[in-house]
């Protein structure tokens, strides 16, 4: 088939070619509508293109923010739904991921094999971060007296506070445990919920089978009902994207993006490094690369759309549960968690912003400093949600305890709604990587492999008996 007819029925046919479409024209309804518009357009047309714009951009600055909100109208309904299945999703997939293995060796081996892979990759995404931002030293392409001043005398960003009491250490390590499971799940406070259902998942798994069955069964069907939810809201995607970039499109300057290009383009190159070291993880577990991509793309283009890992966190599970072919427990217990723990976009992202400021600002980063941006960076990438903007808050943390003042983070926060579109994208791509590899790590004992054939014998015999209704 010609490639474009074969463009048009995947335009057709397919969700992911549907949102990519959504995502391509919300950039262009956005950058008519933004500020972005004049400083994409090479001067000697300027004059051409200024009536066509006077045309389009009928809308004064304010109007076109408000025409950007009702733009996103269709993204913030499915973000909202997607929210609102994130916390059923999370404990009914932890629970049924651990209680529904029948096997708590292989529980025990999924949960410290997948921390451990965790803590590593974070610690390759920090080494990474470092390095680069170490050789390309983003920092030496600003003007730093013209950023001091517009930084001490523009609106100051005033970072929010994140106390840290670690003159009781003991006291604090144990906040993590969540005490009132309402609150918490009130709170969205996604770490403390997965530790809450695993320890649920626990007690279920060493209990008779008789007595366990029935809050099992619940999980299962809690599970499956919020997927059936998930999948509705994905018809929404294509139109949710168009709306969530056209407004963050006419929001950023284009000017904003080319002052910041040094520090951008490190970044970025970071998040590639990355994506390149997973492929070469998915290859070294024996899957073809392309294909992998392909199958998750979907995933990918939401988290890019909606800067958010949890809220994509849905979406995420429904690909590695129903497209990957993996074994349903590994995802149900590595999404939720990964989801949670693992952020190796927001890991290189927190690093280079903080030694590109501390650049910027001229301060000589020691040796206990560099300890604390990695230390801070790795808890960072355990214990913060997955929620638009939150890399950006422990940035503020890291810079005060290397010294450099939290004001100064007013000058790449432009610019960070395009890195955590592009950041969140690598974390939630992390955490498929994560899933594949684990399915692999923990090989198939020759139980799983017959129950795996039955299943499909079942699929195909159902199939044959009443093809309508599958
Ligand atoms: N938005 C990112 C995420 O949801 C977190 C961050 O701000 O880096 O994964």
């Amino acid at each position: 088939m010609p490639l474009f007819h074969r463009m048009k029925h995947a335009a057709r046919t397919q969700l992911w070619m549907k949102v990519l479409i959504g995502l391509l024209l919300g950039c262009l309804t956005g950058l008519l509508l933004g500020p972005a518009f004049d400083y994409l357009i090479p001067t000697a047309l300027n004059t051409a293109i200024t009536s066509v714009h006077e045309t389009w951009a009928f809308a004064p600055e304010h109007l076109s923010v408000q025409i950007g909100h009702w733009l996103a109208l269709p993204g913030y309904i499915f973000l909202a739904v997607l929210q609102m299945v994130v916390i059923p999703l999370i404990f009914s997939s932890v629970v049924r991921g651990i209680a529904d293995s029948k096997n708590p060796a292989m529980v025990k081996k999924v949960g410290l094999r997948v921390l451990a892979y965790f803590v590593v990759t974070t610690c390759i995404a920090i080494g990474i971060g470092l390095t680069l931002v170490s050789i390309i030293q983003p920092g030496d392409y600003m003007d730093k007296m013209a950023v001091k001043e517009a930084v001490t005398s523009g609106s100051k960003y005033v970072p929010p506070l994140v106390n840290a009491h670690v003159d009781n250490l003991p006291k604090e390590i144990t906040t993590i445990l969540p005490r009132n499971i309402i609150k918490t799940m009130a709170e969205g406070d996604m770490l403390k919920i997965v530790i809450f259902a695993g320890f649920f998942g626990l007690a279920l798994l060493g209990m008779p089978r008789s007595t366990s069955r029935p809050l099992i069964d619940l999980s299962i069907s809690l599970q499956e009902a919020c997927m059936v939810v998930v999948g509705w809201v994905l018809r929404l995607a294509p139109m949710a994207v168009f709306g969530l970039i056209a407004e963050v499109t006419a929001q950023v300057g284009a000017g904003a993006l080319l002052g910041m290009a040094a520090y951008m383009g490190t970044v970025i190159l970071g998040l590639l490094c990355i994506l390149a070291f997973y492929m070469c993880m998915v290859r070294a577990v024996g899957r073809k690369v392309g294909e992998f991509f392909r199958t998750i793309r979907e995933a990918q283009l939401v988290a890019f759309s909606t800067s958010s890992s949890a809220a994509t966190m849905p979406v995420t599970m429904r690909i590695a549960q129903e497209k990957l072919g993996l074994r349903p427990s590994i995802p149900q217990l590595v999404i939720p968690l990964g989801t949670t723990v693992n952020m190796d976009g927001t890991a290189v992202y927190q690093t280079i912003a903080a030694v590109f400021l501390a650049q910027v600002t001229g301060i000589d980063i020691s040796m206990s400093g560099y300890l604390l941006i990695i230390l801070t960076a790795l808890g960072a990438s355990i214990g913060a949600p997955g929620m638009p903007g939150v890399g950006v808050v422990i940035l503020s943390t890291i810079l005060h305890g290397i010294g450099v003042d939290a004001g100064y983070i007013a000058l790449i926060i432009g610019v960070d709604r395009i890195l955590d579109m592009c950041r969140t994208t690598i974390n939630v791509t992390g955490d498929l990587v994560a899933s594949t590899v684990m399915d692999k790590l923990l090989g198939r004992n020759l139980q799983e492999e017959l129950s795996d054939v039955l299943d499909e014998v079942v699929a195909e015999v159902k199939e044959v008996v009443s093809p309508n209704k599958s």
